[in-house]
């Protein structure tokens, strides 16, 4: 069995091509070192195969790890949250139902940050996801579970959602391979929505060649989601082993004021490495990127306060009965949302208050526009723009928790991409303290196959050993 958990998602649907494994016994392989989690990392896991499974499409019958607010018919499908406890959507997201097709069934729900808001899974209603690297740590957020699930081998790869930060700051803190899409790649049908202008569908896997494989398959316009729109190119794997002619722009902006002296430190080692690999380092002036993180934290409210509005008790999830209708919604809402969803219902909703509206959502889009301007004045002179993923490696539990000014720093490098609505990935890029760091290159939209490349040549040459994280028996 442990060999079987040992391949790669690629490795795996190959050898189910060749005839050398059954799809089955792939399927059970996963599912049973995944009912043994102890990293809290699923929320549920499949008892068998879905009986609509098909492993003869590309991917091979590779079980898949889905975050929880994807919807996934008569599994449940929570977001993390209380509110939802054991709601069982009647349909399935249009990303979930598209990879099952190609031959990635269903093996679990991953635990999540409610309704994805936070950076460390400790704001899940169903319990914090213990990192595999080191239990007394978080994996990251909000899509830790995922992640942990990955990093431990539970999983071969897992869906996750990213609106500033959640695929790539998990999969960083855990030692694996996180993509962030181009904003409308990956359609938002059946998505449990935080905030719709930046909500992106994203693979968590163990390599990059998995990343492309497995984001090959979730492309495509959906008629079900207005913002979702055609990938202008078909994702191909990754080959290339050097970067000659590629150059990388590190923000003019970073000092390592703020970084980890180890991230730092295998950062810049990283472009030393990328540079022996023909590339070119420069420096590229962001001179916005320093107000994402106040940008961010107005717009994903706002845009949350109104996207929440819909759990009020009537038509499905939890409901506190009461006397009259407003008491049935308000105690609903006290009793199903936690405190850092109230929070940003709160922000949110002063946000867009009449004779506030301007003073921070509109400055906050304007801001965002300016973001947006800086990357596309950056690609003019460098292919990708290059920064450590997340300031530092995992926290342990509990460090932050109090302090949500200090979780949001957090998400200093990762907020800016979201809001350009461009694609982004981390790499594992060793260790500091013998915990994963992570290696981020943003690119233009619609620039994944080059992504790819630049990262696959990238995750050749640092050769970083995941087997570490891997708990799974
Ligand atoms: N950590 C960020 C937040 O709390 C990003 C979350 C996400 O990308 N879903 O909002």
């Amino acid at each position: 069995m442990s060999d079987i958990l040992d391949l790669t998602a690629k490795q795996a649907a190959d050898a189910v091509a060749t005839g050398d494994l059954d799809p089955k016994d792939l399927y059970e392989a996963y599912r049973a070192a995944s009912a043994a989690d102890d990293l809290n990392a699923y929320v549920w896991v499949a008892d068998a195969a879905p009986a609509d499974g098909d492993a003869s499409g590309e991917l091979g019958g590779v079980p898949l790890a889905v975050k929880d607010l994807f919807c996934t018919e008569g599994a449940p499908s929570q977001a993390g949250s209380k509110i939802l406890e054991d709601y069982r959507p009647p349909y399935t997201a249009t990303v979930v139902r598209k990879l099952a097709q190609a031959g990635a069934p269903l093996l679990g729900k991953t635990n999540q940050d409610e309704f994805a808001m936070g950076s460390s899974n400790e704001n899940s209603a169903y319990g914090p996801v213990l990192n595999p690297w080191d239990r007394t740590r978080v994996p990251g957020g909000s899509s830790g579970g995922s992640a942990a699930a990955v990093a431990a081998g539970y999983a071969p790869w897992a869906l996750g959602t990213d609106t500033g930060g959640s695929i790539r700051q998990p999969a960083a803190l855990c030692g694996i391979v996180g993509l962030k899409p181009t904003y409308g790649t990956v359609s938002r049908y059946g998505m449990i929505a935080f905030a719709s202008s930046l909500d992106q569908a994203g693979p968590l896997t163990r390599d990059v060649t998995d990343s492309a494989l497995l984001y090959r398959h979730m492309v495509g316009r959906d008629g079900r989601d207005s913002t979702s729109l055609e990938h202008p190119e078909e994702i191909v794997l990754p080959s290339a082993t050097r970067l000659d002619g590629i150059t990388l722009g590190v923000p003019a902006e970073l000092s390592g004021e703020g970084v980890e002296d180890g991230v730092m430190a295998r950062f810049e080692e990283t472009l030393k490495l990328a540079e022996s690999l023909g590339a070119t380092i420069r420096r590229v002036p962001l001179p916005h990127a320093d107000y994402g993180l106040s940008a961010y934290y107005v717009i994903a409210p706002a845009e949350a306060s109104s996207n929440l509005a819909r759990f009020d008790g009537v038509r499905y999830g939890a409901r506190v009965d009461a006397d009259d209708l407003l008491s049935m919604y308000t105690r609903t809402r006290h009793d199903g949302f936690g405190p850092e969803v109230k929070r940003r219902i709160m922000l949110g909703t002063y946000a867009l208050s009449s004779g506030y509206y301007d003073a921070y959502y509109g400055r906050a889009q304007r801001v965002r526009t300016k973001i947006a301007e800086d990357f596309d004045n950056a690609f003019a002179d460098v292919d990708f723009v290059v920064t450590p993923t997340s300031p530092s490696v995992a926290f342990e539990l509990g460090a932050k928790t109090d302090d949500p000014l200090a979780m949001y720093l957090n998400d200093y490098f990762t907020v800016p991409m979201p809001l350009a609505g461009i694609p982004a990935i981390s790499i594992p890029n060793g260790l500091s303290e013998d915990l994963p760091t992570g290696f981020q290159l943003a690119g233009p939209a619609f620039s994944e196959n080059r992504i790819f490349e630049a990262a696959y040549a990238l995750e050749q040459a640092i050769g970083f050993d995941g087997s570490k994280g891997r708990v799974a028996a």
